[in-house]
Order: C-alpha cells, then sequence, then structure tokens
C-alpha cells in the first residue's frame, strides 16, 4: 500500500490464542491513539501461524472487544495463515542475496550441541557448520539467515533508550523449518514491511526478539522500523499479571458493568501519562497522546482506580444513553426494562451510588422487579407493628392522586403527617421498605414518582398484609 513517507502506520498483531487481555488491550490502544492522534493509519493482524493453538474462537472474542472499546483499523484484518507465498518470495530474496543458507544438521547433532553449550553454562548457538557450504534445497533441510558475527545491532528505542545487542551473542537462526513454514520473527517482519508499517509499540517482552528483526530488515535491504518498548502491566504484587489477580480479558470487564471509555482511560493511564491528569475522554486522548510520555516502569493494575474512574465517566455520560446500555444487565437478571423515560430517571436516582452498570442494574432491582423482597434488618428496624396505620393513611392519599409528581407526592406525605401527627422519617423508613425492601434508597419521592401508582398501590397492599399478619 502507497504510503506518504512521513505518514505513520501502526500495528496490532495478536495472536489469537485466547480473549483479548488487558495488557493487549493496551498495546492495541497505543498503536491506535498514536496513528489517530498523528493522521497516520492502524493495521489489524491476526498472528495465527501457530495453528495448534489459534482458533477461530479466538479471533471473533478479539474482534468484538476491540469493536465494544471502539478501536477501528484501516489495514486488514490481515491472516499470517494466509500469506505464505510471500514469506516464501522473501526467503527465495534472502537466500539469492547470499543472507540465508539451507542447513542439513540433523536434529540429534543440534540437540548434542545444545547439550553440550549449557553444560559449559553457555547459550546453546548454532556452531555455523552448513554456513558456508553453499547447499541447495534438500529433503529435511532448513534455511537459516546468515546473521553476522560481529559488531552491534543497537536499538534506539523511544521507550527504553539504546540497548546494544552483540552480534556475536546472536544465532543464525532458522527462517524456515524443513517442511518449508517460515518462523515467528521472519513472518513478523516481511509483514511489518509489507504492510507499510513505520512504528511499532509493543510489550517488552519482545525486545529480545528486535535484534534478529533488526538484523532480517537490513539483509532485506531497508531501515528498521521506530520501536516503543512498554513496560508489561503488572499485579498489585508486582507479579505479571495473571489469572489470580483477577479478571483479566476485556470480555469480562465488559461484562462486569465497564463503559468502554472508562477502561481505556484506565488503560492508556497505566502506562502514559499527561501532567498529573488522571480523567480523560476517548477525543482528549487522541489529541493528547504522545510516545514521549510513555512510561519506563510497569503499570501496575489497581482495581480500584479502574472502579472509580468508571463512575466518573458513568456520570458523565448521557443517561438516555446510559439507560439504554443498562437495559441488558437488567435482563440478564430477569427484569423487563426497557429504555425511555422512567428508565432513564431510575438511573439518575442510581447513579450517585453506583460504579458499574452491572451494580447500577442490582441496586435498581426494586424499580422493575415484580415483587419486592424484604430485607430482614429493614423488616427488623422499620416494619414496626404501628407502621401499618400510616401505610394505610397514605395508601389512601396515593389512589386518589392525580398527578404522580414529586411536588403532589410530598403534599401528600405532608397531609399524612399532618393527620397522624409523625415526622417524614417515620412515615417514609417503611414505605422505603414496602417499596424497596431495604433501608436505604434514593429519596423517597423520587422512588414513589418512578416505580409508578400501579406499582406503589400493590406494594403498599403487600406490606400493610405482612404488617397484620407478623
Ligand atoms: N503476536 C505477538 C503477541 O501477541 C505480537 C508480536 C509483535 O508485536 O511484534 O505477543
Amino acid at each position: 500500500m502507497p504510503q506518504q513517507a512521513d505518514t505513520v502506520v501502526t500495528r496490532f498483531p495478536p495472536s489469537p490464542t485466547g480473549a483479548l487481555h488487558l495488557g493487549g488491550a493496551r498495546t492495541a490502544l497505543f498503536n491506535w491513539l498514536y496513528a489517530r492522534h498523528t493522521g497516520g493509519r492502524f493495521v489489524l493482524r491476526i498472528e495465527d501461524t501457530d495453528t495448534a493453538r489459534s482458533t477461530r474462537e479466538s479471533v471473533d472474542v478479539i474482534f468484538d472487544a476491540l469493536r465494544w472499546l471502539g478501536i477501528d483499523w484501516d489495514d486488514g484484518p490481515y491472516f499470517q495463515s494466509q500469506r505464505m507465498d510471500i514469506y516464501r518470495t522473501y526467503i527465495e530474496k534472502l537466500l539469492d542475496s547470499g543472507n540465508a543458507y539451507y542447513c542439513t544438521c540433523s536434529s540429534e547433532r543440534l540437540e548434542i550441541m545444545r547439550k553440550e553449550a549449557m553444560a559449559r553454562g553457555g547459550k546453546p548457538k548454532y556452531d555455523g557448520t552448513c554456513r558456508d557450504l553453499g547447499l541447495s534445497a534438500a529433503e529435511g533441510a532448513v534455511v537459516r539467515f546468515r546473521a553476522p558475527l560481529t559488531g552491534a545491532t543497537v536499538l534506539r528505542d523511544v521507550v527504553k533508550g539504546s540497548i546494544a545487542f552483540q552480534n556475536a551473542e546472536l544465532d543464525d537462526f532458522i527462517i524456515a523449518r524443513s517442511d518449508g513454514s517460515p518462523t515467528y520473527n521472519f513472518c513478523v517482519v516481511v509483514d511489518d514491511l509489507t504492510m507499510g508499517i513505520n512504528t511499532i509499540i509493543r510489550g517488552d517482552d519482545h525486545v529480545m526478539n528486535t535484534p534478529k528483526q533488526m538484523l532480517l530488515y537490513r539483509a532485506l535491504g531497508f531501515d528498521p522500523p521506530t520501536y516503543a518498548h512498554v513496560p508489561m502491566v503488572l499485579g498489585e504484587d508486582r507479579a505479571r499479571l495473571s489469572k489470580r489477580h483477577g479478571a483479566r480479558s476485556v470480555t469480562a470487564y465488559r461484562e462486569m458493568g465497564f463503559l468502554p471509555e472508562a477502561l481505556i482511560n484506565y488503560l492508556v493511564r497505566l502506562g502514559w501519562s499527561h501532567g498529573d491528569q488522571e480523567f480523560f475522554t476517548v477525543e482528549e486522548l487522541i489529541e493528547k497522546f504522545s510516545l514521549e510520555h510513555i512510561g519506563k516502569s510497569a503499570g501496575i493494575f489497581d482495581p480500584e482506580k479502574l472502579l472509580a474512574l468508571n463512575q466518573e465517566h458513568m456520570r458523565l455520560k448521557p443517561v438516555p444513553a446510559l439507560a439504554e446500555m443498562l437495559v441488558p444487565f437488567l435482563r440478564e437478571k430477569g427484569m423487563a426494562a426497557d429504555a425511555g423515560e422512567t428508565l432513564e430517571r431510575a438511573v439518575e436516582t442510581l447513579l450517585p451510588r453506583t460504579k458499574t452498570l452491572e451494580e447500577m442494574a442490582e441496586a435498581g432491582r426494586f424499580y422493575f422487579e415484580e415483587t419486592v423482597q424484604y430485607e430482614e434488618k429493614a423488616v427488623k428496624k422499620f416494619f414496626k407493628p404501628n407502621a401499618a396505620e400510616p401505610l394505610r393513611i397514605l395508601r389512601e392519599k396515593l389512589e386518589g392522586l392525580e398527578a404522580f409528581d414529586e411536588a403532589s407526592l410530598e403534599a401528600a406525605f405532608q397531609e399524612v403527617m399532618g393527620e397522624t401527627g409523625l415526622k417524614l422519617g417515620k412515615i417514609a423508613q417503611p414505605v422505603r421498605v414496602a417499596l424497596t425492601g431495604k433501608t436505604a434508597s434514593p429519596g423517597i419521592f423520587e422512588v414513589v414518582s418512578i416505580i409508578g401508582k400501579k406499582k406503589v398501590l400493590q406494594r403498599l397492599d403487600a406490606a400493610i398484609e405482612f404488617l397484620q399478619q407478623s
């Protein structure tokens, strides 16, 4: 694909061997944000040459997670498994130019060499037996890269600074196996080269692959791209984020009721900063993201901080949009709820008390469920025998009300206070238990108004009956 020389082209190349994890999502985000920030291009590539571990299901899960996050790609998805002819062409190029050679050393001999090297405490390294034999293709032969024997390969990493790798330490590594299949580092280079990638932002677990890849670029006659190796995401115990730290996949966070913009905000901040600003919209991130401010130390995953950010993003989201997002969470819990004005009013009352959509759906059960379950402590505290009377009086007043708005409801409660001589709390608390089953809820007039007349009367009747029976 022809590019302007100065157009930034980044990529995300996941291996489809499982879900999209937080670390991978952060890598994808950095590449996507940098492309969007610079007006460049973002390429998606699926690295599925490991056929034993790659699955179509993982590919779909990764696509879904990226789409949910709002990460769109300009080019691809490419699949390495469909590019074998291209790799073959480039292997031929390296063979033709003398930068690669056939090797027929038996695996038994290589294994002995490897064991001897280990026993000596050295790195296993190919001894170069076939390097200058000029062998041609033969049954069982592999293709090795002719790596330089002297000098150094210097990685000038945007994040890590300069790292020099002694070429003498490197191996004549295999680029095509005896069955002709190309190896990992080689595929990555051919892909990045042919896809016009000029900026590679990836986890620093790939640093050790980089000198090999840089040498391959040069052997093919190109300059290596810009590299930015980003420190890993660690758990609070400073170990690499793993299952025992809890949920790791983007899909799990979606199911727990996090907003994509909150997860994005959190993940980006986990390895990049802009002064001491914590809260960012996606637009702001696109505007401000730069490679220079990627952090040098590992990001420590802090679930509490993510929750707090999620709450902030929920508060900033337009209520109708949030209500719409809440519907599947309510349905999942077996509640019939549709987007619309009532749901939006309910959402407004729940917002200050919940940090995720899942929590919100749970906290809002009483609005949408058919029958209310009374909490034991609420019954003990507020369902005293003398609570039945004010409930009965209130029920009559509410039945006669035309409008069920908060002002009319307040007036009705005032009348009950006047007739019974009870303070608002003494009336409102048993009403709250009758309507929500709990000791705490959003403001009582809002709750009554949102639940609506029909259900409120039913619930008051049920409470009165309950009080009479107990
Ligand atoms: N497929 C590799 C991974 O999932 C990424 C390779 C790269 O970024 O060069 O870790």
